[in-house]
Formats: C-alpha cells, sequence, structure tokens
C-alpha cells in the first residue's frame, strides 16, 4: 500500500472511502497518479472540475488575483465580487446574487431566504413555514439538509429534526406537489436532474408543470442547479430545457472553476430583498479571489459555448453506451455529460465496477449502489470520449460477454 494511503487511514477520519490511488496531478481531462499511471477522469469531482485541470485562463486569473488580494471580508467592498454578481444574474436571468462558498450553504441559504419570506410577504405564522422537497432528493451534508434527506445512512443518526418543516413528494410527480402544498409552504425545492440519487431524468414538463402550480399557490420554486448548472446537461442551466424562470437558484461547484469552492444563491428581486445587513453572511462567501474565479468561469462556459459542447458530446456518450450489450447492465440515462449506467445488483455492485474502470485508466463514482456516474468536464474531446469508451467496454466484458 502506498504510503500516502497507509497515512491517511492512520490520521483521517473514516468518513469517506476513497478509492486506492493517489493522485498528483492533472491537466484537462488526465489525471495521474504517484506511479506516473494516467487516468482518464470521467468524474471531474462530481462537475467541480467542469472547465478541466489546469485551464490556462482561469490559472492567470487565479494566480494573477492571489498575488493582488484574495479574502478580505464582507465588511468592505473589493473590485471583484460586483462584475461577478452582475454577470451571474445577467447569464442566469436572476435579479439578484448572494455569494456563498460551498453547495451547501447556498442550499442554507435558500431555506432561511425562503422562510424569511413566507414570514414577512406570505404572513405564514412564524416557525410554521413548510418547505416541499422530493424523495431521493441531495442538497448537502449540514444538519438541517440531511434532517430531510431520504437516506438513512445520512440522516439517521444525526437528529433530531423538527417535524414536518420539510414535507417530502416523488421526484417527477408534479401532482403529487400540488397535493401537498398548504398555506404555510413557502418553497418547493427541486433538482433539475436528480444527480447524487442515480442521474434521475424527471419526465419532459415536469418542472413547467412544478412552475405554474408554484405560482399559482404563490410558493417559491428553489431549484438546486449545484450539480446541474453551468452547462453540465447541455443548456447553461437545466431547467433551460423547459424555458422555466424559478424564483430561487443555487450554484456551486463548476462557479469555482475547479480551483476554489465558489456557490451562489440568486432570486427575484422581492424574494431577495427580505434579507437585511446583519440577517446571513460567511466569512469567505464573495471574497476577491472567489468572486474573479466566479466571473472567470462564467465567462469561460460562455466563450466556449460548453453547454453546446455537452450537448453534442453527452448524445455521442449516451448514444455510444447504449450500443454495449452487456449482462449486467440494467440502463443507461442521462441529459448532457450527466451520465449513469444502471448495474445489475445481483451481478455486481456499483463500487466493485468502478473499482475494475479504475483498472482499466477510468475514473467515476458508484452512485446510489448501483449506478456508475460519469460527469467529465465539458471540454472532453470526442477521441477522449471513445478512449473511455473502449475502456467502459473492456471492463464490461469482465462481467460476461
Ligand atoms: N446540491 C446538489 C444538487 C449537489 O449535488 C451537491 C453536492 N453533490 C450539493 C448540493 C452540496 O454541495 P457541497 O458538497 O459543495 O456542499
Amino acid at each position: 500500500m502506498s504510503d500516502y494511503i497507509a497515512l491517511e487511514r492512520r490520521y483521517g477520519a473514516t468518513n469517506y472511502a476513497p478509492l486506492p490511488i493517489v493522485l498528483t496531478r492533472g491537466e484537462g481531462v488526465w489525471l495521474w497518479d504517484d506511479q506516473d499511471r494516467r487516468y482518464l477522469d470521467m468524474l471531474s469531482a462530481y462537475s467541480a472540475v467542469s472547465f478541466g485541470y489546469g485551464h490556462p485562463k482561469l490559472v492567470q486569473v487565479f494566480t494573477e488575483q492571489a498575488k493582488r488580494l484574495a479574502v478580505t471580508s464582507r465588511a468592505f467592498h473589493s473590485n471583484t465580487l460586483p462584475p461577478f454578481l452582475a454577470r451571474l444574474c445577467e447569464i442566469t436571468g436572476m435579479d439578484r446574487a448572494l455569494p456563498m462558498t460551498t453547495g451547501a450553504e447556498g442550499v442554507e441559504t435558500a431555506i432561511k431566504c425562503a422562510r424569511k419570506w413566507a414570514y414577512i410577504v406570505k404572513k405564514v405564522p412564524r416557525d410554521k413555514a413548510e418547505i416541499i422537497v422530493c424523495e431521493a432528493n441531495f442538497h448537502g451534508r449540514t444538519s438541517t439538509i440531511v434532517g430531510f434527506s431520504s437516506e438513512a445512512q445520512y440522516r439517521d443518526d444525526f437528529g433530531p429534526y423538527a417535524k414536518g418543516a420539510f414535507p417530502a413528494v416523488p421526484f417527477g410527480d408534479a401532482k403529487a406537489l400540488a397535493a401537498a402544498i398548504t398555506p404555510n409552504t413557502a418553497a418547493f425545492l427541486v433538482e433539475p436532474v436528480q444527480g447524487e440519487a442515480g442521474i434521475i431524468v424527471p419526465p419532459e414538463g415536469y418542472l413547467t408543470e412544478c412552475a405554474r402550480i408554484c405560482r399559482e399557490n404563490n410558493v417559491l420554486l428553489i431549484v438546486d442547479e449545484v450539480q446541474t448548472g453551468l452547462g453540465r446537461t447541455g443548456k447553461v442551466l437545466a431547467i433551460q430545457h423547459e424555458g422555466v424562470k424559478p424564483d430561487g437558484l443555487i450554484l456551486g461547484k463548476a462557479l469555482g472553476g475547479g480551483l476554489m469552492p465558489v456557490s451562489a444563491f440568486l432570486a427575484r428581486e422581492d424574494v431577495m430583498g427580505v434579507f437585511k445587513p446583519g440577517d446571513h453572511g460567511s466569512t469567505f462567501g464573495g471574497n476577491a479571489l472567489g468572486a474573479a474565479i466566479g466571473l472567470a468561469s462564467l465567462n469561460v462556459l460562455m466563450e466556449e459555448k460548453l453547454a453546446d459542447r455537452a450537448a453534442a458530446m453527452g448524445d455521442y456518450l449516451l448514444a455510444r453506451l447504449k450500443t454495449i450489450a452487456s449482462p449486467v447492465v440494467t440502463d443507461v440515462r442521462g441529459k448532457g455529460l450527466l451520465v449513469g449506467i444502471e448495474l445489475d445488483p445481483a451481478k455486481v455492485s456499483a463500487r466493485a465496477f468502478v473499482e475494475t474502470l479504475l483498472k482499466h485508466g477510468v475514473l467515476s463514482k458508484d452512485t446510489h449502489g448501483t449506478v456508475a456516474r460519469f460527469a467529465p468536464a465539458l471540454i472532453i474531446e470526442r477521441q477522449e470520449i471513445d478512449w473511455a469508451l473502449e475502456r467502459i467496454r473492456a471492463a464490461l466484458r469482465e462481467y460476461g460477454p
């Protein structure tokens, strides 16, 4: 065993079980380990490295800004945050943006904002606001968020949780949403494609219908695009596939350009307007370096037309994966470059399969026990996808013709 792995196992907390490789360097869609073996990264840190490792423009902005000014706090203005906020609003069509660091913090911000909006604007009795969520959701790991996870391992040992605060409805079922709304409902929080649940794409028209139901009931539609946003599914935002305009939107992961954590909660004017000075914040949210990287990431996304690339490359990857005949594959699905292979758990676990893929030089992630997830950087080239497909085919052949 590598000394690094032994050291981590000796001193690290036991909340992760990483695959047994030690990464030391990355370039584009490729990663190298401490033995100088090369891997094609088909995960890109769950979409956080959507523009690839070492993107020259991002690295340049990062190093120049790090030398000039990095962290100052929001006690003062900076010259990098305002242009970042303006570009975020321009690209997403939202009115105002509140910068945070991690995805979970962005979601927490949305929850706090929706609740205050419900008390101030909708006149819901204090402490009674409900936020409807979806079954099999994933929105992060804070104690509030895991309280409404359907995943027992994420939730059960970390309570107590407030009963009734986050009623859950089946994902993809707009009628169930309509039935769950009460006079105390502040918001409906939803992922456009459920990533952590195993790449679950809802029926077409679902989000349009949810938006209509929310509008008719004066309920905020808050879309968590931490994983799906910024080109991943073939549009800048996944909700744009249906032309939906939400009342609140959460971005994260790719917003930090693969260099640092940057997230944001964006909202309609009157919704964000409920936050007053002192209501909410974070030491690192909106720091000068993060804002510069956030802006540079948005510029790379738009200038390189990476959403269109993700659509084309994603269609290609999905179509080719579907042609692979394997006795262990039960489904192949996805949108853009967010793709999953569902495996027959009686024949192979997703974890065993990603370990086999690793042997063949492809990095991916087992998700929800039965799905191998692929979310490569959006800059991936066709021949790199072909390279991955050849290895995926070889890995599957290990389980039968
Ligand atoms: N929302 C969604 C949809 C996510 O996929 C994730 C991370 N997988 C999060 C929120 C949480 O983001 P973070 O890990 O940066 O807190």
